[in-house]
């Protein structure tokens, strides 16, 4: 069966899903109903797809690429899906002969919120640029029961509810416990020699049992298709031992204890607990995720010696970087090389991401808690350290930097060092974030091993986020510039032809209006706000971080409230600001931000001298389906971050590509949107990363920014002395007044400058337009297929299906 089916074919389809899967008639059948059935028929068809692929990729002898992540922020999938097989047209049709609306069954379907933010979004925009392209690949990551919390703000105060997706979600996921393997916790180790083969054993460890549910995701035309492996957790075998003996709920306990390793997704962004249950959540993704790649490898080839050169895995971020050691566990352990070669093996096979520079966010564990935990891979480290930590003393550097450069030192396991050791290839994930890298934290290894560092700048899915997610626009596009720019995104250069064109410009400006209307309606049924949609839309959309600094938004809000107080008569373009954000948890003062901002909101939106001028909407529980609908309607895309703290950032590339303008500073991949667009089409502002070095070398002193701005002086003291809403916000100015570590207020002057600025050129449409049409026709670099070949060929040295795919 290929994907070309009719409208009637589908129909039918539907219905025998209906009856064989829910035993309902279509009178009978629910939206959710419907929703299941549809995609169990688009299961199929990417099943059989994926089979055909794989088949042509082992033909051609083509190199595997997995990419370990343990965050997968997938969102919906039925759009993405049918748009890619080309069954949108064909779907809707079926179901609107039964009387239902394709929008309405989309609607039925949860996130897979399986992720933080960026980082988990990454890796599912690069699912998509690895299928489209036909580099044969999967992902690999666990099946959280629970992904990211729901939020909802009470009283401004975050609260987090539990996100239970699995009920719509699972719909996606194959189970085949036929391809179960088992992970190893705890235990001890015991040493043998069998003549001269010298032996290690793990005894009386905690088996967990790793069950495997996959996922399709189907690139452009469904000719190439990459799977996501998830691993669920489940206890080995029911003790019947203690079952028989009476001991039944000693028995469940065990049970539960095995599958909480699965039950939930760490909400921490940029910040690792070090807690244990983490440690064991990365190991058994590891170790599920090595077996499975080895025992595929072994079942053809029967040699591990090839394995360089038919897969490569990826380590996304620091979370998996147990792949080098669980790798030479079982190359050593199960499959009797020596270390030499195994290290070989491993090294020519291991790339390894990081993503970020901040040091408190650079992964580190206890390793009492970690050798008793994980016994051999712990002594594995320990003689990859010694091994290395020697070569180095060989190599005459001194002890000082080997100690920086050495696994364990003092009491930790540093894993971006072993990931460092460990793999062929380091990239940063920005032009700016690659030579941050080179400076500062591996700096050391830089001196030693300079060819392995490299660069590969993030990239979105832009069929997504331009094509499903903003459809008046792709299809102005389409008939501007024809829809080469769907496959290679490069091609939206050609946009640069009509910057001139006013009748394009004009078109651009109903686009966006009709867009910022839809996000009207939402907000109107979310918040119970009403918005103007010709007021500015901007937008800052991320999680919520200190370094991000959404306080230097909120800030300069505050102050255009004052102002507008006491200038009620004055020249004001109207303005609505949009904040997503989650905080993790328990990051307390992200959470007094959070407040802040929501209450600053509260004030405004209920002034009525504010009507018409000014509006602050915080949108709740932002995430991947918020997303498509927030950036096709905003104009301006704030990327305020303190210059040296953002390793790249992406949705300033999917808020570009929808035609919004850049406000920010020179900051991670803001700097290449500058280098792509140029100063007139972007509002830049603030300290550069090495005026930024300079002043924290100096001695940063917030008063003196505090003195100097009258504006300024009075939000602060505003915020701190009266407050508003009854509330005051103290702990934040103090902060700001003294040991803020993201210097806020050094770059308050300059940003409210800039804010300024942009509300001028607003009034000036045909400029404004012009600007956003400059932004959308550069934004196709950004483009996660180009962020791919570049894997491809700088890093994995893998290469694409070429031959024929019939569907
Ligand atoms: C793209 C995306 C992010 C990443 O935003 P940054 O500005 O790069 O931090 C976070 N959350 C969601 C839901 C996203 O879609």
């Amino acid at each position: 069966m290929n994907y070309k089916l009719s409208a009637s074919e589908i129909r039918e389809l539907i219905v025998a899903k209906l009856s064989h899967n829910f035993g309902v008639t279509p009178a009978e059948a629910t939206d959710e109903h419907y929703y299941k059935a549809v995609v169990l028929i688009l299961r199929d068809l990417m099943t059989e797809g994926r089979k055909e692929f794989i088949d042509q990729a082992e033909k051609e002898n083509r190199k595997q690429v997995y990419y370990l992540c343990m965050e997968f922020l997938m969102g919906r999938s039925l759009r993405n899906n049918l748009y890619n097989l080309g069954l949108e047209d064909a779907v809707s049709s079926a179901l609107s002969s039964m009387g239902l609306k394709l929008e309405n069954i989309y609607n039925q379907e949860p996130d897979a919120g399986l992720g933080n933010g960026g980082l988990g979004r990454l890796a599912a925009c690069f699912l998509d640029g690895l299928a489209t392209q036909k580099y044969p690949a999967m992902g690999y990551s666990l099946r959280y029961e629970y992904g990211i919390f729901r939020q909802k703000l009470v009283d401004g105060w975050q609260t987090e509810l539990p996100d239970f997706w699995l009920p719509g979600g699972a719909v996606w996921l194959q189970a085949h416990p036929e391809k179960a393997v088992t992970v190893n916790f705890n235990g001890h180790l015991e040493e043998r020699w069998d003549g001269s083969f010298h032996s290690i054993e793990v005894k009386d460890a905690t088996k967990i049992l790793a069950v495997p549910y996959d996922m399709m995701v189907s690139g452009k035309d469904g000719k190439g298709i990459s799977r996501l492996r998830l691993w669920a957790a489940k206890s080995e075998e029911f003790d019947m031992k203690l079952f028989n003996g009476g001991d039944y709920l000693r028995a469940m306990e065990r049970n539960a204890m095995a599958e909480v390793i699965t039950k939930v997704l760490y909400p921490e962004d940029n910040h690792p607990e070090g807690k244990s249950l983490r440690l064991s959540q990365q190991y058994f993704l590891v170790s599920a995720t090595i077996q499975d790649i080895i025992h595929r490898h072994l079942r053809t080839y029967s040699s591990l010696e090839n394995l360089p050169d038919l897969v490569a895995i990826h380590l996304n971020d620091t979370h998996p970087v147990l792949t080098i050691s669980e790798m030479m566990r079982i190359i050593l352990d199960e499959c009797g090389y020596g270390w030499d070669e195994a290290w070989d093996i491993v090294t020519r096979t291991v790339a390894y991401t990081n993503h970020t520079v901040m040091a408190e966010a650079l992964e580190c564990w206890d390793q009492e808690l970690f050798k008793r935990r994980l016994p051999r891979n712990y002594q594995i480290i320990e003689e990859i350290n010694r091994r290395f930590c020697a070569q180095m003393h060989d190599l005459g550097l001194d002890g000082c930097q080997v100690g920086r450069m050495a696994v364990l030192n003092d009491g930790i396991v540093r894993m971006a060092n072993l990931a460092v050791i460990g793999s062929h290839s380091i990239n940063g994930v920005s032009k700016l974030h690659s030579e941050i890298l080179k400076e500062t934290v591996f700096k050391d290894f830089y001196q030693v091993m300079p060819d392995k560092f490299k660069n590969v700048t993030n990239g979105i899915a832009h069929r997504r986020w331009l094509n499903q997610a903003n459809p008046g626009l792709a299809s102005l596009v389409t008939e501007l510039i024809g829809d080469g720019y769907v496959y290679d995104a490069a091609e939206l250069k050609k946009l640069m032809a009509y910057k001139n064109d006013p009748a394009v410009l004009e078109k651009l400006k109903k686009i966006k209006l009709e867009n910022k209307k839809r996000l009207a309606a939402y907000v109107k049924q979310q918040n119970g706000v009403v918005i103007d949609p010709n007021s500015i839309f901007d937008c800052q959309v991320k999680r919520m971080h200190e370094y991000k600094r959404q306080l230097l938004n909120g800030l300069h809000i505050l102050s255009t409230y004052q102002w507008l107080r006491e200038n009620p008569n004055a020249d004001f373009t109207p303005k609505t600001y949009f904040f997503g954000a989650k905080a993790a948890p328990g990051y307390y003062f992200a959470k007094e931000i959070i407040r802040f901002i929501a209450e600053l909101g509260e004030a405004i939106n209920k002034d009525p001298a504010m009507k018409d001028k000014l509006k602050v909407i915080y949108l709740e529980d932002y995430r991947v389906t918020v997303s498509e609908i927030l950036n096709p309607a905003a104009e301006i895309s704030q990327q305020i971050s303190l210059a040296g703290t953002e390793a790249s950032g992406t949705s300033n590339m999917k808020l570009m590509i929808n035609g919004a303008i850049t406000l920010g500073t020179l900051d991670g991949a803001n700097v290449e949107i500058h280098e792509a667009v140029g100063s007139e089409n972007m509002f830049l502002f603030g300290m550069t990363t090495p005026e930024v070095n300079l002043l924290r070398q100096n001695g940063y002193n917030p008063y003196l920014c505090y003195n100097n701005n009258p504006a300024l002086k009075k939000a602060i003291d505003e915020m701190s002395v009266s407050g508003f809403n009854g509330m005051k916000f103290e702990k934040i100015t103090q902060n700001l007044l003294s040991t803020d570590r993201y210097m806020v207020l050094a770059d308050y002057s300059d940003y409210a400058a800039v804010q300024e600025k942009a509300s001028q050129v607003y009034k000036d449409q045909t400029a404004w337009n012009r600007m956003s049409l400059v932004n959308i026709a550069q934004a196709g670099r950004f483009a996660a297929d180009r962020a791919i070949r570049e894997y491809a060929q700088d890093i994995w040295g893998a290469s694409p299906v070429k031959g024929e795919i019939t569907r």
